[in-house]
């Protein structure tokens, strides 16, 4: 068997521990003589899977007793919908920041419910920074505030929360859950399709302050109003079962193999740190965000040669490397590097570079 290095942006690399727990637990999960892909989600074997599930991801991210966590489908693009739809129901108005593709879609969705007030954008530079927020254009008396930390195809993250005083924030963490520690309680809703940073793809995760729930506008579908999940322990309908159950496996990983988030985080620090400092010496590759706007989790480079980075790209595939094409907006390439990529994956990555460089300048 070989695997590739994989730095796709999602769905993405996990942990190979876990998959092989997976495997061996393929057929027969816990003498149960079923796998979990087969049970029914209101066994009680299962409801001890969703139970621990829950309960891991409270602890790992230090989530508070006022906050209730779901597990949903539809990906975090259902969320897009679903936030404005739940929580835009006193004033009908709320901010967002345009800091990438994601980020723009949330609020043109939002759009459609409410009116929406676009605090600040970096489109003008090809979402390649954060931009500065000025407390004063920000609606006083908005619903939410809606930010998408970490912009998985410009790779850029907030460093600093805006500060909204009393109106809820709300962020899209797909791409960055897990990956340090988060003070949730500075938060109405955070969501994030599980595909990027914790499980196969099928799963959105949803944590939300509990007085957030049960003010859904009329017009909300049944399976879009978070009481009727937070109501039936995300068990109104057939959850995810599976994907629920990798992403235990999972937590159990960053629990128990890596340490808890303050290790993880150590630990990603040090692999982008790796890639950074590659970047900013190198006389050929370049990064494309500004230094102290940089994701921990996406690192997009540009050769600023379009035929150079498809020769690249080839290099790459010839050593392994798989999924390193830059998004079609910002070309080049993207290196992802979830908590799953080992640092070596990284080294091999910069060896090739190296190579790569030495050939071409
Ligand atoms: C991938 C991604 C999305 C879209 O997620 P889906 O689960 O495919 O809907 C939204 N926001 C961010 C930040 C993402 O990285």
């Amino acid at each position: 068997m070989s695997r590739v290095i994989n730095f796709s942006a999602g769905p993405s690399v996990l942990p190979e521990a876990v998959l092989k727990i997976a495997a061996e637990e393929m057929l027969d999960y816990k003498g149960s003589g079923q796998s979990v892909m087969e049970m029914s989600h209101r066994s009680k074997v299962y409801d001890g899977i969703i139970k621990e599930a829950e309960a891991l991801l409270r602890e790992v991210m230090e989530i508070p007793d006022n906050y209730k966590v779901l597990f949903l489908q539809g990906g975090a693009s259902s969320q897009f919908a679903m936030v404005p739809l739940n929580l835009m129901n006193k004033s009908g108005k709320a901010d967002y920041v345009v800091t990438g593709q994601w980020a723009k879609k949330a609020a043109k969705e939002a759009a459609r419910y409410g009116n929406v007030n676009i605090v600040a954008s970096s489109e003008d530079k090809t979402f390649s920074y954060i931009p500065k927020l000025d407390k004063s254009t920000f609606t006083p008396d908005a619903d939410y505030f809606h930010i998408c930390m970490n912009n998985t195809i410009y790779g850029t993250v907030y460093n600093e929360l805006p500060d909204t005083g009393d109106v809820p924030l709300v962020a899209d963490i797909s791409s960055c859950i897990l990956s340090r520690k988060i003070d949730v309680s500075k938060f109405g809703v955070l969501y994030a399709g599980a595909q990027k940073n914790m499980a196969p793809a099928g799963l959105t995760i949803v944590i939300i302050r509990e007085d957030l729930i049960g003010n859904a506008q009329e017009i909300t579908p049944t399976m879009f109003n978070y009481q009727t999940h937070a109501d039936n322990g995300s068990m109104f309908n057939t959850p995810p079962c599976y994907t629920i159950y990798m992403a235990k496996l999972v937590l159990e990983w960053v629990k128990n193999e890596i340490g808890g988030l303050d290790k993880m985080y150590e630990l990603n620090q040090k692999k982008a740190d790796l890639l950074y400092n590659f970047l900013d010496n190198s006389k050929l590759f370049k990064g494309t965000v500004v230094k102290e706007d940089r994701s921990l989790m996406n690192v997009p480079f540009i050769t600023g040669d379009a035929d150079l980075d498809a020769e690249f790209i080839k290099a790459c595939t010839d050593a392994g490397i798989v999924n390193i094409k830059g998004h079609r907006s910002v070309g080049g390439m993207r290196a992802s590097i979830y908590n799953a990529m080992p640092i070596e994956g990284i080294e091999k990555l910069i060896e090739v570079m190296k190579e790569f460089e030495a050939n071409h300048v």
